[in-house]
């Protein structure tokens, strides 16, 4: 099964993106969400951060995942020893679901950071989502009830789009000019028959 992984600044419509390889009968493993549900279900992860940041972690005896939020955009340290806390726990839940579709051709990760977290290299595969920045200001603002000045600065912490498609195989243009559902239709072709070939891991 080959493992590909799904990944794009905020707003850029990875999620979107996922929805339509779900339509085509592509398992995804949407690992922000998986995270939040390990916080609530995961006793060692939970006390882990307790420990770790206290009781203004917890709101009404649950892991406030709004603080979370805030250290993950917070200082580059703070966000890198969030990340080391919790990604072994993702981890191992990612292994284990990959088990349980080894069947499958391929399966899709999807995550904000893969490169950052370094969970890219547990991956054969990476796909990017770019989107022009004011599309993703707009949207994000739509969909969060937030401002422009917090989208951007959520966007100014995140690795560039730039940088990003240097990283990545596959890109896909979430504009006003090209159909997210074409290039998803393409992409699932060509990894069906990419998944024919044994591949290395990424380093
Ligand atoms: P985040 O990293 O913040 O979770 P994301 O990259 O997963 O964001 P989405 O949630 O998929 O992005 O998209 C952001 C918002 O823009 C959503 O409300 C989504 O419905 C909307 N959106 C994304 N792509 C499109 C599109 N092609 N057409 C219309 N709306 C879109």
């Amino acid at each position: 099964m080959l493992r590909v992984g799904i990944t794009g600044g905020i707003g850029s419509g990875k999620t979107t993106v996922c929805r339509v390889f779900e339509t085509l009968g592509v398992p995804v493993y949407y690992a922000d969400t998986e995270a939040k549900r390990l916080y609530a279900e995961n006793k060692a992860l939970k006390s882990a951060l307790l420990d770790t940041y206290g009781p203004q972690v917890l709101e009404n005896g649950e892991i406030n995942t709004l603080f979370l939020r805030s250290v993950a955009f917070g200082s580059k340290d703070d966000a890198d020893k969030l990340n080391n806390l919790v990604h072994p726990f993702v981890f191992e839940h990612y292994e284990n679901w990959c088990a349980s579709h080894e069947d499958r051709a391929y399966t899709l990760k999807e995550a904000a950071i893969l490169f950052e977290s370094g969970s890219f290299r547990r991956l054969h595969r990476v796909v990017g989502v770019v989107s022009p920045q004011e599309l993703r200001i707009e949207r994000v603002m739509n969909r969060d009830h937030c401002t422009r000045e917090e989208v951007l600065l959520r966007i100014q912490k995140q690795m560039s789009q730039g940088e990003l498609a240097t990283k990545c195989h596959y890109l896909i243009h979430n504009d006003e000019n090209h159909s997210i559902v074409e290039q998803v239709r393409e992409l699932h072709k060509f990894l069906l028959s990419d998944s024919l070939q044994t591949w290395p891991f990424m380093t």
